[in-house]
């Protein structure tokens, strides 16, 4: 059985056994809160329980490395959805220690998506887009300035409502410790 049938099997048992009671909630957050975090694996479950969140408390931004760089990009929209339409009233931006992010080299993500085959003018086709790659692909050196970088992104947003905080932190991935990021 394939993967995919391993879910579908599950889910259907998941459904009839109304497994989904204890998790239904509105789809606006009780907390109101956004949080912009790592996509990274270990977070799925310690992170929501480390900081006492459960289902239907807070809208949930996920993308590698948590990393807000573009002011008009997906996730600054979904921040501006989860404020104005879903009543979030805070930004929490939590970066990790030992991120996939820290560190990563886009010329290392280049030449692995080379070897997996991607012709050279798939690159050339990202800057007709006014995509760098070089620059598009690379990760951060420091967890405390990548928050701080993407906390400014949110808070200097010219359609950001009037007065939201924006807060920075760290959470560890092994013990769900969080500190706060001075900006
Ligand atoms: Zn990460």
């Amino acid at each position: 059985m394939s993967q995919l049938d391993d879910i579908l099997t599950f889910n259907k048992d998941f459904v009839a056994k109304e497994a989904y009671v204890p998790y239904e909630a509105s789809g606006h957050p009780a907390k109101k809160l956004t949080i912009v975090t790592c996509m990274d694996c270990r977070l799925i479950e310690l992170m929501p329980k480390a900081l006492n969140i459960r289902n239907g408390d807070a809208i949930v931004i996920k993308c590698a490395g948590g990393m807000i760089e573009d002011a008009y990009g997906s996730t600054m929209k979904s921040i501006l959805v989860s404020l104005y339409e879903l009543g979030s009233e805070a930004v929490y931006v939590i970066g990790h220690t030992d991120c996939g992010m820290h560190g990563l080299k886009a010329e290392k993500m280049i030449a692995d998506i080379k070897k997996r085959g991607a012709a050279d003018h798939a690159f050339e086709d990202a800057r007709k887009q006014g995509v760098k790659p070089e620059e598009w692909l690379n990760g951060f050196q420091s967890v405390d300035e990548q928050v701080s970088r993407s906390v400014a992104v949110v808070k200097n947003h010219p359609l950001l409502p009037e007065g939201t905080p924006v807060y920075g932190l760290v959470i560890d991935p092994k013990t769900g410790a969080l500190r706060p990021v001075n900006d």
